[in-house]
């Protein structure tokens, strides 16, 4: 059997955590019933649980229980977010404002409210990765309905300054929308402290299931209009139709209760991972760290390499470490990443990128390993690059 790379993508998707599992499994078999089933105990024990699962998750963001609309996962949810507002606030305004390095489930959203009439503002970022709020600030006009700002970038981990960018929207009355799926269970989130009106959640990437997620929606100070782009049985207050998935909701509760519990001892522990590998690394020559060195979540590094082709770096790496470069879709697109480029990054240097993504399960060991792989591979892939020209 040849052994499986180690795991550095944490970023792309988590493991389920077998303690999540554990709290999943009854909800697949004994109680199965359907959470709308208001006529027997089958539905009400399903109800019960999913009532328990969202006040957690409400608590979690500092929300209240009726604030949380169960998604599919943050795709559905930005989704929501972006065009269920564009559609309520139709008759106040059509512009939006949004950031260059935003994942696609908001930049292509953005960009079909584009072709339905809309005007979208894209703010480039500083050198760092961060907005400047200067930049935000002149970009408002008399008819902006929505901000969207990513909590935590998810190629080069860049934490935005939430707060600030909450207070700067609620001055002027327009409604502000944070994709979380990143940042939840990693960093401190709290929705009235920061002033966000709508926040997506993903289940995922915090070490419970994939296909479950949620969006925070306000409803008091202001209360959120949102246009449901779901039609069905009415689930959600009406928000977003279809049978909600007991298992999965269940699951990704306890996924976030785990990971909060678990915040402060894990930030240290993937923050001192994450300094072992970076300083092993930067031993070599022409390493460049891409966004910002501190304002950053606790188990990201990524770094663009000189001298070296992205590509063959990766193939290079691949037996070894499992980890993406900058881009998910270079290799179908064969663009460089769209968020190293936003940084100011040369072409070659944003193709030339490796995205550690570390987490819960990723050991001291396994930081060695990959750091002396990594460098073994930038020595050879540049030695080679040298013979070529010589
Ligand atoms: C993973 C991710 C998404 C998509 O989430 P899904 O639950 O997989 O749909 C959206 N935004 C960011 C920042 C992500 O990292």
């Amino acid at each position: 059997m040849t052994q499986r790379p180690i795991y550095l993508d944490y970023h792309a998707t988590t493991p389920v955590d077998p303690r999540v599992v554990e709290a999943m499994m009854p909800f697949f078999t004994e109680h199965f019933g359907n959470p709308a089933s208001v006529t027997h105990a089958y539905g009400w024990a399903a109800e019960a649980a999913i009532k328990q699962a969202r006040a957690t998750l409400a608590d979690a963001i500092h929300a209240t229980p009726e604030e949380i609309v169960f998604t599919s996962g943050a795709t559905e949810a930005n989704n929501l977010a972006l065009k269920g507002v564009a559609e309520a606030y139709f008759g106040k305004g059509r512009h939006l404002i949004t950031v260059q390095t935003e994942h696609s489930a908001v930049l292509d959203p953005c960009r079909y409210l584009e072709a339905l009439g809309f005007e979208v503002t894209y703010l480039p970022v500083q050198a760092d990765g961060l907005i400047d709020l200067s930049a935000l600030e002149n970009a408002f006009r008399e008819d902006t309905v929505l901000v969207s700002v990513m909590a935590a970038n998810n190629e080069i981990g860049v934490l935005q300054p939430l707060a600030e960018i909450g207070a700067c929207c609620r001055r002027r009355s327009v409604l502000f929308h944070t994709d979380a799926a990143q940042a939840l269970g990693k960093i401190p989130l709290d929705v009235d402290a920061m002033q966000i009106d709508l926040m997506s959640m993903t289940a995922h990437k915090v070490y419970g299931p994939k296909g479950i997620g949620a969006l925070y929606v306000r409803r008091r100070q202001p209360r959120v209009k949102l246009a449901p782009q779901l039609h069905g049985g009415g689930h959600e207050r009406g928000l977003r139709s279809g049978t909600l998935y007991p298992p999965q909701i269940v699951g990704f509760a306890k996924a976030v209760e785990l990971a909060l519990a678990e915040m402060p001892q894990e930030t240290l522990r993937q923050t001192t991972l994450r300094e072992r590998l970076w300083s092993a690394l930067r031993q070599l020559p022409e390493l460049y760290l891409n966004g910002h060195s501190a304002q950053r979540l606790p188990g990201n590094l990524n770094i663009s390499i000189g001298g070296v082709d992205g590509q063959a770096l990766l193939l290079g790496l691949r037996s070894t470490v499992a980890l993406s470069s900058g881009s998910a879709c270079r290799y179908t697109t064969l663009a460089p990443s769209h968020v190293l480029t936003a940084l100011g990054r040369s072409e070659a240097l944003a193709y030339a990128s490796l995205r550690f993504g570390l987490g819960r399960f990723t050991t001291v060991e396994e930081i060695d390993q990959v750091a002396e792989a990594a460098i073994a591979t930038i020595q050879s892939l540049r030695q080679a690059a040298l013979g070529m020209k010589g």
